[in-house]
């Protein structure tokens, strides 16, 4: 699902002077660190840039717009140059006292982002500086970060620093939740990279449950999933489906990919013995050298295995390669789902530094 930051102008991105209207290319002054800070969140993460801003009567006699334009498209120019581009601008332009639904904290110009079921908004943020932004964040749902060096009980991060704030966005949450509905299933799943190994698992397959438990647990990945399939038909699109989404969500939540280790492998089990070599290389492909005897183990047919994992591998972008051999069916798959989770594990780990482990420079 899409995030977005919703960004205040005056007094967030660019100063605020004291008669509180840049009509001139003099007054236009930058924020301290918010270029670079922007820049970096842009590289780094998905969110979507959306200004919003009131300017009080703006294109009246009080504000002109000719002395309004030139000051806003130099810093959106300014911006630009650095790579922060914004995907919508939304002004407000009426009067406090007009209490015009579209003034912020009222939530009357984001109906398109408040409708659309495609925008996570409660893991979007409002920043600003003043208890409007903080408002108008709780007004729709999402979250608040307030450019102040006052206390405010409602923001979820309150500070005067754009330093802070790129690592609050950057370095906190590795979360994805996402949802994908079809003829054929509905499946919702979300996902911390940086949990406990808690999970609440129902797909209507008993075998399948088990399986992503033990791939919760081993890994360490919060993982909940909540899925209605066509299992009146078979199991095919509802593990299939599982496989679509969840690897969706871990590509969501790695983001940039920066200071992770990149790289994971493992492991044995009883008498089978998996080994499974993890790549989060950009690139989606599985190499899978596995045979099962038995048509079934539980609810669950064997040759569904590989379509699963074609599917977390495809669609996570990452290189999976995955051997096992031994003798019991059901210890055969249960270190497959294990080995991959502890090899994720090592895969996603993250180191001191904050680069993207690639000489290419991404992945
Ligand atoms: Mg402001």
């Amino acid at each position: 699902m899409k995030k977005v930051l919703f960004i205040d102008r005056d007094g967030t991105i660019i100063i605020e002077p004291e008669d509180e209207q840049i009509d001139s290319l003099e007054k236009l002054e930058f924020y301290s660190g918010v270029i670079t800070n922007l820049a970096k969140i842009v590289r780094e993460t998905n969110y979507e840039l959306v200004m919003i801003t009131n300017q009080d009567g703006l294109g009246t006699n009080a504000f002109p717009e000719d002395t309004f334009w030139p000051a806003h498209n130099k810093m959106l120019k300014t911006l630009e140059n650095e790579g922060v581009v914004f995907d919508d601008i939304l002004i407000d332009s009426s009067f406090p006292e007009d209490n015009a639904p579209t003034r912020k904290p009222r939530t009357g110009l984001l109906t398109e982002y408040i409708e659309d079921d495609a925008y996570d908004l409660e893991n979007s943020f409002v920043i600003g500086d003043r208890w409007s932004d903080v408002e108008l964040a709780e007004n729709m749902g999402a979250k608040s970060i307030k450019l102040s060096n006052e206390a405010d009980k409602k923001a979820n991060l309150v500070t005067s620093s754009w330093d802070t704030i790129y690592n609050y966005l950057c370095q906190s949450e590795r979360k994805a939740h996402s949802k994908r509905k079809t003829k054929e299933t509905e499946v919702e799943i979300e996902l911390n990279l940086d949990g406990l190994g808690k999970n609440e698992i129902e797909t209507g397959i008993g075998f399948f449950n088990h399986m992503l438990e033990l791939f919760s647990k081993h890994s360490g990945v919060d993982l909940k999933i909540d899925i209605k399939g066509d299992l009146e038909v078979d199991t095919h699109h509802t593990i299939e489906d599982t496989g679509i989404v969840l690897g969706q969500c871990i590509k969501e939540a790695l983001g940039s990919k920066a200071g992770i280790q990149r790289y994971g492998f493992l492991l044995p089990m009883d008498e089978s013995l998996a080994q499974v070599a993890i790549d989060l290389s950009g690139r989606g492909e599985l190499v899978w050298d596995a045979e099962f005897k038995r048509e079934k183990i539980g609810d669950m047919p064997t040759e569904m295995f590989i379509h699963f994992f074609k599917s977390v591998a495809y669609n996570s972008e990452m290189t999976l390669n995955i051997q096992v051999e031994g003798q019991n069916e059901h210890h055969k798959i249960e270190a497959i789902f294990k080995a991959f989770a502890r090899a994720l594990k090592m895969a996603i780990v993250k180191t001191d530094s904050d680069s993207i482990p690639s000489t290419k420079g991404q992945l």
